[in-house]
């Protein structure tokens, strides 16, 4: 076979490979673009577990029409400009892959409209060229994306989903987690057409502790310590489950770079160790943190489907990370110590 270039719809489908492993992928995606866009609202919907139908729409910005067809194409992205940007990463996408991807691998339309436009706009991208169709549409200001059938054209990966309860209860993790990064957003979750979660926008810290109970439960919530950790550029924010706690919770583990939500092994190792004799080897602590730290000092750029980092000071990191969770627990620790007479 002689070199060719792959036409458009091949090779978004490669890169659909990487990105795209589950439904619960596609609704992280779309949902991180929500964000990205300003959203304060973003409603999902899904249908058989995401295999027929995931549906998003935010009150966001919007998409202009002339840029409608842009944002389907691969490697086409508002978020960066120049490699400048790319090393100080501040928006959840950069990569300009997501809906490239996910419409060549489902029938995917978009519609959009900005506050500047009287009317919406839908587009359609189809075939091997992926050639975007335009056509007017009835949506307020904010974005609409609509997956159908996913994978109804790769088989292979089609295989591949799970039961319509086990692909939801990833999509439900998803939206868990995402909701823990941003509290100042409402979120409501649809499966079958039966609402499954709501979430209020808050901004009170008191209510945000609330909210937190809802996502992560009362054993939770009755055991999580709070941290507020600062040195120089770095803080850390969040709870963490005291000892007793974290015995009786599994699987609890959030954690969020810049507003990111990651599974980091320097950080995860970092709390351990924190707890190191307070938590036999069978368990792990549970925690919902946030850390923040200067875009420059951090590379999110390691894996296409963005739940990695890397520090460009990984030893600092661990270290103030360790500091602040074993100085909340030796807090709590001597809170809870009985009084002794003198
Ligand atoms: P990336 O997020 O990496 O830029 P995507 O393929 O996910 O790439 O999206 C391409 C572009 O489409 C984005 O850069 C953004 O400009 C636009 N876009 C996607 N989703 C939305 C949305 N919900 N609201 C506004 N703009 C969006
Ligand atoms: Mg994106």
């Amino acid at each position: 076979m002689p070199i060719q270039v792959l036409p458009p719809q091949l090779a978004n489908q490669i890169a659909a490979g990487e990105v795209v492993e589950r439904p619960a992928s596609v609704v992280k995606e779309l949902v991180e673009n929500s964000l990205d866009a300003g959203a304060t609202r973003i409603d999902i919907e899904i249908d058989k577990g995401g295999a027929k139908l995931i549906r998003i729409r935010d009150n966001g910005s919007g998409i202009g029409k002339d840029e409608l067809s842009m944002a389907l194409a691969r490697h086409a992205t508002s978020k960066i400009a120049s490699l400048d940007d790319l090393e100080a990463i501040v928006s959840l996408g950069f990569r300009g892959e997501a809906l490239a991807s996910i419409s060549s691998v489902s029938r995917l339309t978009l519609t959009s409209r900005t506050a500047e436009q009287a009317e919406a706009w839908q587009a359609y991208a189809e075939g091997r060229e992926m050639a975007v169709t335009l056509k007017p549409a009835a949506h307020p200001v904010g974005t609409t994306l609509e997956v159908l059938d996913l994978f109804y054209n790769t088989p292979a990966r089609r295989k591949f989903m799970r039961t319509e309860k086990t692909e939801f209860t990833h999509i439900d993790e998803i939206v868990r987690r995402i909701a823990l990064a941003r509290f100042d957003v409402a979120f409501s979750l649809t499966h079958n057409g039966k609402l499954v979660r709501q979430y209020r926008g808050v901004s009170e810290s008191s209510q945000r502790e609330r909210r937190m109970g809802a996502i992560c439960g009362t054993a939770f919530l009755s055991h999580a310590l709070a941290i507020e950790w600062q040195h120089g550029d770095l803080s850390l924010r969040g709870w963490v489950a005291d000892p007793v706690g974290s015995k009786a919770i599994t699987d609890l583990q959030y954690c969020y770079v810049n507003g990111r939500m990651m599974r980091d092994r320097l950080i995860n190792h970092a709390i351990r160790q924190a707890y190191q004799d307070k938590l036999g080897n069978d368990h792990q602590p549970a925690y919902v943190l946030y850390l923040e730290i200067d875009p420059h000092q951090v590379d999110v750029n390691v894996h296409p489907a963005k739940h990695e980092v890397r520090f460009h000071q990984s030893r600092l990191v661990h270290d103030f990370i360790y500091q602040g969770v074993v100085s909340v627990l030796q807090e709590a620790g001597a809170e809870t110590l009985p009084d002794v007479e003198p």
